[in-house]
């Protein structure tokens, strides 16, 4: 599987789980249809129960109900506010996903095996964000087992127990349940291992990621044709910081710099470390003009910073090199080059500035 560095901002994990949760419903809910179609086929009609009665409530009724349920998450999914807390939509996950199971069970209230399906939302708890969930789910899970035993459910007027190997289907079926929601988290914790990707002293994207990035980047122009631009940026006199005020103050202005690009990128942006005192961002859709007023902007807002060192508050400065993607390049470094050439340029030209290649 390929990892997509792009997939991995702090915004986007959300959305990840989220994708998660609804692969894996789907999955169970094809697994449910399909159960379900298997027992409409093998059954038998009885006085009490017509071949039309069982397959309007015992197969349409719980497949729409189901298939509505889906559509309500994955409606609040998309839709829901950023405001909402990720608290507020793993407990409307879970009400939902209770509520999905309880439908079956409701539903074919005769067969008593089919309780075990109220165990299948403990297996999507381990997909929610928000930990002690389980807990809940374990007394929600357990409420809903006990109150089916209770004879208050609807009479159910078919009879199939006799079915031969439906306990089987049931249980290979809560089986897969577990399988599906298993595979989906192993896929996304790969694509959630965002630590491989970051820097850990700016908590930016690193070497890696940027290349990643930026091949992505690059196959996309050969659909769309869309310009892109790229910036790298280096501290000036870094050494004599370093020198003069220690390392550890030297980290403290890379971190300045990493914040003041956190700030100014907007969401489609890219940020990296690139290396020790430089960085590289990624700015699709932007074209050279574009990327320069930003570049620009981050090298000022950098130089008004203040950090308090031992001779009193200090300012720095850096430099910028911007390259823009307006035709295909054989390989990333290749068009990098264009970048750290501008970047030469800015540093050749007295520092504390911006250039573009050419
Ligand atoms: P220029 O203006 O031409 O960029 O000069 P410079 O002194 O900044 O030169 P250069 O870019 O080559 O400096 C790189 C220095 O950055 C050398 C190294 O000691 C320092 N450095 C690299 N990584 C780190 C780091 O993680 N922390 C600190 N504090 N310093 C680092
Ligand atoms: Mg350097
Ligand atoms: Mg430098």
């Amino acid at each position: 599987m390929r990892l997509k560095a792009s997939d991995k901002n702090e915004q986007q994990e959300m959305d990840i789980w989220n994708g998660v949760i609804l692969a894996s419903m789907w999955r169970i809910y094809i697994i449910c249809v399909v159960v379900q179609l298997l027992c409409l086929f093998t059954y038998k009609p009885t006085s009490e129960c017509s071949y039309l009665t069982y397959f309007e409530i015992y197969f349409l009724l719980p497949v729409a109900a189901q298939g509505i349920l889906l559509l309500l998450l994955k409606l609040f999914i998309r839709y829901k506010s950023e405001y909402l807390s990720d608290y507020v939509l793993d407990v409307v996950s879970i009400i939902i996903s209770n509520l999905f199971f309880s439908v079956l069970v409701l539903i074919h209230s005769n067969m008593s095996y089919i309780t075990v399906m109220l165990m299948a939302p403990i297996a999507l708890v381990s997909v929610y964000k928000v930990q002690g969930l389980i807990w809940i789910q374990l007394v929600v899970s357990t409420v809903l087992y006990v109150a089916s035993r209770f004879p208050f459910l609807p009479r159910v007027t078919y009879w199939m127990d006799e079915m031969p190997g439906l306990r089987i289907i049931t249980f290979l079926a809560l089986a897969f349940v577990f399988a599906a929601v298993e595979e989906q988290v192993r896929k996304s914790s790969l694509q959630l291992n965002i630590q491989v990707w970051k820097d850990s002293l700016t908590h930016l994207y690193n070497h890696e990621a940027f290349y990643e990035e930026l091949e992505e980047n690059m196959e996309k122009f050969k659909t769309d044709q869309e310009p892109f631009s790229i910036l790298i940026a280096d501290i000036d006199n870094f050494k004599m910081v370093n020198d003069t005020y220690g390392h550890a103050y030297g980290d403290e202005v890379i971190r300045a710099v990493a914040r003041v690009m956190e700030k100014n990128r907007g969401s489609r942006d890219f940020a990296a470390r690139y290396g020790g005192e430089e960085f590289a961002m990624i700015l699709p859709r932007k074209q050279v003009g574009e990327a320069i007023l930003m570049a620009d902007k981050i090298r000022r807002e950098f130089g008004a910073i203040n950090i308090e060192s031992k001779d009193g508050p200090k300012s720095f400065s850096i430099s910028i090199g911007v390259a823009e993607y307006n035709k295909p390049y054989r390989t990333s470094s290749s068009f990098f080059e264009e970048a750290d050439q501008a970047l030469y340029k800015a540093k050749a030209g007295g520092k504390n500035k911006v250039c573009c290649y050419k």
